[in-house]
């Protein structure tokens, strides 16, 4: 496929470099990152756009992907699709998919869990919003750029699903850290304490799978001085999201506030900025009952 490459970030870069390692004929733009080996270099956006039978966006917010739809679709070709896999709020992947529509083209919104290593790796997960048949189209690049691609529902739908699971996954990475704290106050093994709860009904992806504990449980961040890993300044930007969401649907959510005041603080006005979203465990160690 002819493929126009949007934004080579940490992100894009790999997921272009994937995709022209695959066969497709990839033309790349961004406005500062250096064009990766492999993707050919394009002077615009619109000069990455034109052609293309795909049209892919990796951008860091929504007022930017709506800005760069506004400049792509206009030279698009009709019945292209332009597929967004920045993570951005729910009306901007709304606004861009109807502003698509307008134009002759299908929009999906196809977020991404996974990170820079799963972006490397090909082994992404796309959680996607928009029509069947657009879908349809993109499903062999998201083969090659991920494991696993869900069709959510209309547009919009990957980024309800994605800014879902992370609010539930700051949530329970913030209690898995505080309840690791509360242990060591307790004079439990940090050890035992995942023995059990890994095993127990507290069991979670942020305990299993990326125990915030140094050098207990699989290889995490934590064992890497919580070297990034997931930034905790990326985790503060998709709890703003959720909260951002929630409050354009008048949705309750009270434990997703509190992780968003919390990681907003450890960002803002803590040492957590740089620092992998699991490095609240130190966080709450160092500090007494508030
Ligand atoms: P990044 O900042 O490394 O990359 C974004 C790129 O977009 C930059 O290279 C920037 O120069 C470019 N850009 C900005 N405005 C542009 C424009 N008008 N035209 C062309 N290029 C432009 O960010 P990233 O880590 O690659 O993340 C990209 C998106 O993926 C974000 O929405 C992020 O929330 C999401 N995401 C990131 C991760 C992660 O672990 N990094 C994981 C999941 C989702």
């Amino acid at each position: 496929m002819k493929i126009g490459f949007i934004g080579l970030g940490n992100m894009g870069s790999p997921m272009a470099t994937n995709l022209a390692k695959s066969g497709h004929d990839v033309q790349g733009f961004d406005l500062s990152a250096p064009v990766p080996e492999g993707v050919n270099g394009a002077a615009s956006a619109a000069e990455a756009a034109q052609d293309a039978d795909v049209v892919i966006t990796m951008l860091p917010n929504g007022t930017i992907l709506r800005t760069v739809a506004a400049e792509v679709l206009s030279v698009m070709r009709p019945g292209a699709v332009l597929c967004d896999c920045s993570t951005v709020d729910v009306d901007s992947a709304r606004s861009v998919a109807e502003q698509a529509r307008a134009a002759g083209m299908a929009a999906l919104d196809a977020p991404v869990s996974g990170g820079v290593g799963g972006a490397t790796a090909g082994t992404l997960t796309f959680m996607v919003g928009g029509p069947e048949a657009a879908f349809q189209t993109v499903a062999p690049l998201f083969e090659v750029m991920g494991q696993k691609a869900v069709h959510c529902g209309d547009a919009g739908a990957g980024q309800a699903a994605k800014i879902c699971n992370n609010m539930i996954l700051g949530v329970t990475m913030a209690v898995t850290c505080e309840a690791f704290a509360l242990a060591d106050k307790l004079g439990l093994d940090r050890a035992r304490m995942f023995d059990v709860v890994s095993t127990s009904s507290g069991y979670s992806w942020s305990m299993n799978a990326y125990c915030p504990a140094p050098g207990v449980g699989p290889q995490s961040p934590a064992d890497n001085d919580y070297k990034p890993g997931f930034a905790a300044d990326l985790m503060l930007k998709d709890l703003r999201l959720s909260q951002q969401a929630a409050q354009s649907v008048n949705a309750d959510t009270p434990m997703g506030a509190r992780a968003t005041a919390l990681y907003a603080q450890f960002v803002e006005t803590e040492d957590g900025s740089g620092r992998d979203f699991s490095a609240l465990l130190p966080r709450f160690v160092g500090r007494a009952r508030s």
